[in-house]
């Protein structure tokens, strides 16, 4: 006998409203395809009229901060032989993390006994499954192909950008991607007066019908200073840029030193160290990017140090023209280099990693003049050296 499997839908009340009313939105149209599946498979003519059982139950769950895959695989009562089996089945990265506020899925099948936990890659669109019956366990890596839905909000900043759009998207990360459209060309805490008024657009990303997270700011725009400033996301090979247009930066001798800017702590005089916990000053800015991305050359300069410490980790020092030096941290490689060796832009001088004082990957870049630190955002170009024909074309 054939019972229809119904799928559940159960979200729990930690989920953003955003997030919930775009998942409910998204709900009717996977359940009418399930459906039309489930009429098209029910031939016999004989198939009892039992009201069908709802045995598959999925639930997007909320990442806590405390949680990591380990932790929720043993709430799940994976034992830790089990873990390690799975682990090694889903090649997920030793370095994966979660992030907090982000989503993981669990789909719950009471009638075969099968529980299965998958958590969404960040920065690729990759997921990692781990199931259990009562009597095995599995893992297995997933390529996952979103279905990619634009939304649109507008406001007003009252209180703090971040709140404001935090507020009117229902997510934190997409207030701090928005920033970034701007970051290279203003100081935001200085030149945002109250009430300018903001827009954006921004990618929402889906799995099987079910929201699993916001993707690109694609478009942006914010009034400063009584004039609306608009930035479209440039895609670009291995990242992209907000730049409007490649003549916007020619003035400024450096490029970026990633391809892809998303910037995850300020240059700032005065700030609270998250790890050593007393007030230190960030001297940098840091450039969140997955594990093994290159980090380049911004100009043509020369090696003048490098090695490892227990602040900056793997680090590399480079002097460039005009007594300027750039400082490069927490690598998880470096390329083999000699002290003294000339360097183009744009070669690979190490790998984004997270040695030294560091909670996830990124790059510590820090820009120096006659022993003074000055802003990077300030001197560098929105693309990479070997970005800059692409973003020349596309103008
Ligand atoms: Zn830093």
């Amino acid at each position: 006998m054939f019972v229809p499997a119904r799928l559940v839908f159960k979200f729990l009340p930690l989920i953003s409203s955003t997030a919930l009313a775009s998942a409910l939105i998204a709900t009717p149209a996977l359940a009418s395809n399930v459906a039309s599946t489930a009429a098209k498979i029910k031939a016999s003519p004989k198939a009892p009229a039992a009201k069908p059982i709802s045995s598959v139950t999925v639930t997007q769950v909320k990442i806590g901060a405390a949680d990591s895959v380990f932790s929720l695989l043993k709430n799940y009562g994976y034992s830790d032989s089990q873990r390690n089996q799975v682990f090694i089945q889903s090649k997920m990265p030793r370095d994966f993390v979660l992030t907090p506020g982000e989503l993981y899925r669990v789909t719950q099948d009471t009638k075969a006994g099968r529980t299965e936990l998958k958590f969404f890659d960040r920065d690729h669109p990759q997921a990692y499954s781990f199931w259990r019956t009562k009597t095995e366990v599995g893992g297995r890596q997933e390529s996952i192909k979103y279905d990619v839905k634009l939304v649109s909000a507008s406001g007003h900043v009252r209180g703090s950008v971040v709140e404001n759009i935090s507020q009117a998207v229902g997510d934190e990360l997409v207030a701090y991607r928005f920033m970034d459209a701007f970051l290279l060309d203003y100081n935001l805490a200085r030149v945002l007066q109250k009430n300018a008024a903001f827009s954006l657009t921004v990618q929402k990303l889906y799995d099987q019908g079910q929201f699993v997270k916001f993707g690109e700011v694609t478009h942006a725009e914010l009034e400063i200073l009584g004039h609306s400033v608009v930035r479209d996301f440039r895609p670009l090979k291995h990242g992209g840029t907000y730049t409007a247009d490649s003549t916007e930066y020619k003035n400024r001798m450096f490029f970026a030193p990633v391809d892809y800017i998303k910037i995850s702590s300020l240059y700032q005089p005065h700030r609270f160290h998250p790890i050593k916990k007393f007030r230190r000053a960030h001297l940098g800015v840091d450039f969140e990017l997955t594990s093994g991305e290159p980090v380049y050359s911004v100009a043509p300069g020369e090696i003048i140090r490098f090695g490892r410490n227990r602040a900056a980790g793997n680090f590399i020092v480079v002097r460039h023209a005009n007594n300027y030096e750039a400082y490069y941290d927490h690598l998880s490689s470096v390329s083999s280099l000699k002290v003294g060796e000339k360097v183009e832009p744009g070669i690979v001088l190490g790998r984004i990693g997270c040695t030294g004082y560091c909670t996830r990957p990124h790059l510590h870049f820090a820009i120096k003049k006659m022993g003074e630190y000055l802003n990077p955002l300030n001197l560098i170009r929105g693309y990479s050296f070997n970005q800059r024909f692409e973003v020349a074309r596309q103008d």
